[in-house]
């Protein structure tokens, strides 16, 4: 039953109008790989999500991210935005408690399993675990049942029609979204955007998603 609700329930960032996503126009220019050229926040190098994440990348699933019970059989990752200048995990959860869902029934909470921050909210950069994903529960965030029951939903706040995420909430997303493949060995092709789901722009246009993904699953094999 629970699946079936959640797979019913609309979320945050649905709020949006509904077309079919069209791949982000940010390139990654070879140009800004180069330590002899600045990387604005609006361009975001390869090269400036990999320093960041050199610097603090661990090998594995971190304790404070870890499950206080078995993990539930996660098969997705499903990155979103909040549609939102600010917020946070409370603001998320007292706005979906406020929910009903196709039988009137309130939600159970914050339907993400992690949000990270844009320093409106939360600080910049800070990956916050729900939970949903503490006690390893179904998910309300992808507006599609299968999803919602193997995909671990990470919301970043923002709205990333109007801007990209900065480097350092971009680089915190890559950090956490390359643990949780690891440790559950979700698939590259696995990690998807909120739009390749269903009909929706999230997590935005100007998410760089393709310097995303690639951060992401390059160099996998490594972190084995
Ligand atoms: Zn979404």
């Amino acid at each position: 039953m629970q699946l079936l609700l959640v797979g019913l329930a609309l979320t945050s960032c649905q709020s949006q109008p509904r077309q079919l996503y069209t791949p982000s126009r940010l390139t990654i220019d070879p140009a800004t790989v180069s330590p002899s050229h600045p990387v604005s926040a609006n361009r975001i190098s390869l090269r400036e999500i990999s320093t960041r994440r050199q610097a603090t990348d661990p090998v594995g699933l971190p304790s404070a991210w870890r499950p206080e019970i078995p993990a539930s059989q996660w098969r997705q990752i499903v990155i979103h935005h909040s549609a939102t200048a600010s917020g946070s995990v409370s603001s998320i959860d007292a706005e979906h408690r406020r929910r009903v869902d196709a039988d009137g029934k309130p939600w159970l909470g914050i339907g993400y399993h992690f949000v990270i921050g844009n320093g409106n909210g939360m600080n910049e950069g800070q990956i916050e675990p729900t939970f949903r994903w503490r006690e390893q529960l179904p998910g309300a965030h992808a507006g599609v049942a299968a999803a919602n029951a193997a995909g671990i939903g990470i919301c970043l706040i923002g709205n990333f029609e109007d801007a990209p995420p900065s480097p350092q909430q971009l680089a915190a997303a890559v950090r956490l979204t390359r643990a949780l493949a690891t440790e559950y060995n979700i698939a590259p092709a696995d990690i998807l955007r909120h739009g390749e789901l269903k009909a929706t722009d999230c997590p935005g246009r100007r998410f760089p998603w393709e310097a995303f993904h690639t951060a992401v699953t390059a160099d996998a094999a490594t972190l084995e």
